[in-house]
């Protein structure tokens, strides 16, 4: 049996403690390796080192010119191209999911790898000209690393949501403490095998896995780390967001979602249930932005619904390694919570219109897998309408009004993203205008790019990921003014 290690200081460590976790295959609820199980002194000496490294070393990370950074990024990502289908695997039988869409997920890291490796090398700050009774002065800004940045990630995207921390936080200068989610440690040992192999300065990059009330609590509360960068529940967001008040951390949230989307009766009908189908069942269902709320205009409600049916029945369920149409959820409670969700749903009046059980068929006996379930009748504060499910579950909604239809989008304490289909331009910017969520998609839904920023409005997060904005989370800005005429006196008197 494989047995995984944290990575602290430049070494490869057994936990302090001595203790591993299992890591499970979901497809088949098997053990498919143990990870040392850190706790809060493995957290506290990655910390340490990471300090050590930012403060102390003459010669750190930060130091190297960005040149250097970018180059060793650009290696990293070349490395992580060439054993594509090796990261792939193991993030299939990690996670769960299609084989293809982890070797999308890989390709996409390498991209983002690649991206900030360029960003790093973009001009950054800004040239103020000011005169404001001082005499002509110029001022200027420069950015630099805010220093240890804490990183935690969820399960649904592994090795990507890591990387979507680790690259930007690196590029910029800053040192690292990685704690991953334990369901899915597995392609994030690996990525941290290229990254002992690439040269950083011992401290520079620290992986410590373990318990959230553990290693991520003491990151959180740590007065030695200056950021945290988390991507997870509203809930567990919450509560880093207070045990970052300590020191006032500089702090990333990316958390959950109830996204509308949004459907007129203009709109090309195929292609929207084509796009509904990746907005909620892509993943698992186990997607932040899913679509899981379909808001759609009455006239073509049944229309849709039997449309949307045809397809999500026909969706084979598999080992994510046999490429079928999804996989696997990603570990027992959570099906069970998945499963619990719909039964309430049904309590409270939903009508179930396909799914809505865990499957059993076909060699998914001993893994956990729920099919495609579209609820319908739901009425707005239904558990399935106002609960952030994170499965392959979506609920039915009609409006008869654009006013009528924004009003239900806006309907929910989360703000992550939404989208609208119609054929009427101006409809669609209006509407996109008046939902409150950080990323709106018009005719489509789900696509993200590193090129552009990701984050939320209301309980969905703080700050923006991705995107030169990205970068910008991992530094701070200095403005530094000079005086352009040293030799003039009497400032004070004058003034
Ligand atoms: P989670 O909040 O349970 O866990 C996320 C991470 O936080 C894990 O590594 C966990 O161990 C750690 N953690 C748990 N308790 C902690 C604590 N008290 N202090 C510090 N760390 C702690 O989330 P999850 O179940 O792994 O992932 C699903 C959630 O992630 C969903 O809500 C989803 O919407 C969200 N998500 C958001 C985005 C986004 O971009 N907004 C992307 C992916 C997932």
């Amino acid at each position: 049996m494989e047995k995984v290690l944290n990575y602290i200081d430049g070494k490869w460590t057994e936990a302090l403690g001595g203790e591993y976790f299992n890591v499970i295959n979901p497809a088949t609820g098997e053990v498919i390796a143990k990870a040392a199980k850190g706790g809060r002194e493995d957290a506290k000496a990655a910390i340490k080192a990471a300090k050590r490294e930012f403060y102390n070393n003459k010669n750190g990370w930060r130091r190297f010119s960005s040149v250097k950074r970018s180059e060793m990024l650009l290696k990293i990502a070349d490395e992580l191209e060439k054993r594509r289908e090796e990261f792939a695997k193991t993030e299939t039988a990690d996670n769960g999911k299609p084989l293809r869409e982890a070797l999308g997920d890989v390709d996409d890291a390498v991209s983002y790898i690649r991206y900030y490796a360029g960003a790093i090398r973009m001009p950054s700050g800004a040239s103020y000209e000011v005169n404001d009774g001082f005499g002509p002065m110029h001022s200027y800004t420069v950015k630099e690393p805010v220093g240890v940045c804490g990183l935690i990630t969820p399960w649904n995207y592994p090795l990507l949501m890591g990387v979507q921390k680790i690259a930007p936080a690196l590029a910029a200068g800053n040192t690292i403490v990685f704690k991953p989610s334990s369901e899915t440690p597995l392609s994030t040992v690996k990525f941290f095998k290229i990254l002992a192999e690439a040269g950083f300065p011992d401290g520079t990059v620290n992986l410590v896995m373990g318990g959230g009330s553990t290693v991520g609590s003491e990151i959180a509360e740590s007065e030695d780390v200056d950021m945290v960068s988390f991507t997870g529940s509203t809930e567990v967001g919450q509560s880093i967001y207070r045990a970052s008040a300590g020191n006032v951390k500089k702090i990333g949230l990316e958390l959950g979602g109830k996204s509308p989307n949004v459907i007129f009766a203009d709109t090309d009908l195929d292609g929207a249930v084509e796009w509904a189908m990746m907005g909620v069942f892509f993943n698992q269902g186990e997607v932040c932005s899913a679509g899981s709320r379909i808001i759609i205009e009455e006239s073509i409600k049944d229309e849709f619904v039997k449309r949307l049916k045809e397809r999500a029945d026909k969706m084979t369920l598999g080992n994510g390694i046999t490429n079928p149409d999804m996989g696997p959820l990603i570990s027992e409670s959570h099906m069970n919570k998945v499963l619990g969700f719909i039964e309430k749903a049904k309590e409270e009046g939903a009508k179930v219109v396909c799914g809505g059980y865990r499957y059993t068929e076909n060699g998914c006996g001993k893994g956990y897998f729920v099919r495609p379930t579209i609820l319908d009748n739901v009425s707005p504060d239904n558990t399935a309408v106002k609960n952030e499910i994170f499965g392959p579950v979506v609920t039915i909604q009609t409006f008869k009004t654009e006013e009528e239809a924004i009003e239900m989008a806006n309907d929910t304490e989360f703000g992550l993203a939404g989208a609208v289909f119609t054929k009427d331009g101006a409809r669609a910017l209006r509407v996109v205008k008046e939902i409150r969520a950080g990323i709106m998609w018009i005719n489509c839904y789900n696509p993200a790019y590193v090129e552009a920023p990701w984050g939320g409005y209301k309980k969905s997060g703080v700050g923006r990921e991705l995107s030169f904005d990205g970068l910008e989370e991992y530094t701070e800005t200095k403005q530094i003014t000079i005086n352009l005429q040293p030799g003039e006196l009497g400032w004070y008197e004058k003034r």
